[in-house]
């Protein structure tokens, strides 16, 4: 009998996956058993870890375009496992947001999930796999000074709900709704704008979780490889918190 949770003989692929959540999910899926393709737009990155990861392979891919997108798929025949992952922030209110900026965000974080799922789902449902987009707790509730990640993240929920709707026997599409997590993410964005308070500010980021620390990619990943696995089956057009009790209070 085999382990639960396990993925063997599936292929995945994970956007965004050189930094922060996206590497520590390749990590986890392959830990599973499965095939992984490590997709981001620095192809340096991503191949640095391929090169540490069994079974996988670095693959450029910009999710903004459908371009390379469409290029990267042309050289893949079989997949399982889309886990839309990449994603930027940014910090402003809707006084503050320029409409450069709002578009920019829109295009990774929302055209990307568009862009990235049409491209893959005629594979998927062949497989009848299965898809994770890495939404935010910013897509449930308001948070301060995000007016466009809350609008990017609130699309990723409904995109999630809507896709489940239409392929309700032939795919399962689910999203997590981390809370804040230690990553490259949070750094740059404590560097940018708090480089002379950081520490104040990140014990602010953990006082708003209740349980009283950051996220970890990995806690974020095993929740990505529950989703994926058989064990989930019953699950979908979920979008799933994870992010220590801060929106349960
Ligand atoms: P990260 O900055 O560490 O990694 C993001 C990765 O996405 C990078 O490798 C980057 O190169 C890649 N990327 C950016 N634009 C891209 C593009 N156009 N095409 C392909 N790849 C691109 O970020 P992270 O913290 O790991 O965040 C991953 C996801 O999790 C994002 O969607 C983010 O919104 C979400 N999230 C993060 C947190 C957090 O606190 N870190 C909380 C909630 C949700």
């Amino acid at each position: 009998m085999s382990e639960s949770f396990y993925l063997e003989n599936k292929i995945a692929l994970v956007t965004g996956a050189a930094s922060g959540i996206g590497a520590a999910t390749a990590r986890e899926l392959a830990r599973a058993g499965a095939e992984v393709m490590i997709a981001d737009i620095h192809l340096s990155a991503a191949e640095s870890l391929a090169a540490e990861i069994p079974r996988s392979r670095a693959l450029k891919i910009d999710v903004t375009s459908s371009d390379s997108i469409r290029l990267a798929f042309a050289e893949i025949s079989k997949l399982d496992i889309l886990v839309n992952n990449a994603g930027i922030g940014l910090v402003g209110d809707v006084s503050r947001t320029s409409e450069e900026d709002f578009e920019r965000v829109m295009r990774v974080n929302v055209n990307s999930v568009f862009l990235m799922t049409k491209a893959a789902l005629p594979l998927l449902l062949e497989s009848h796999g299965s898809i994770v987009n890495i939404g935010s707790v910013a897509g449930s509730v308001g948070v301060k000074q995000r007016f466009a990640y809350c609008a990017s993240k609130g699309a990723v929920q409904a995109m999630t709900r809507q896709i489940a709707v239409d392929y309700p026997k032939e795919l399962r599409i689910n999203c997590i709704a981390p809370g804040t997590v230690q990553t490259p993410f949070v750094e740059g964005y404590l560097d940018k704008y708090h480089a002379h308070e950081k520490d104040k500010v990140r014990a602010e980021l953990v006082a708003r979780q209740p349980i009283g620390r950051l996220g970890t990619p990995e806690d974020i990943a095993s929740l990505v490889r529950f989703l994926c696995s058989k064990e989930a089956e019953f699950i979908n057009g979920a979008v799933v918190p994870i992010d220590g009790g801060w929106t349960a209070a």
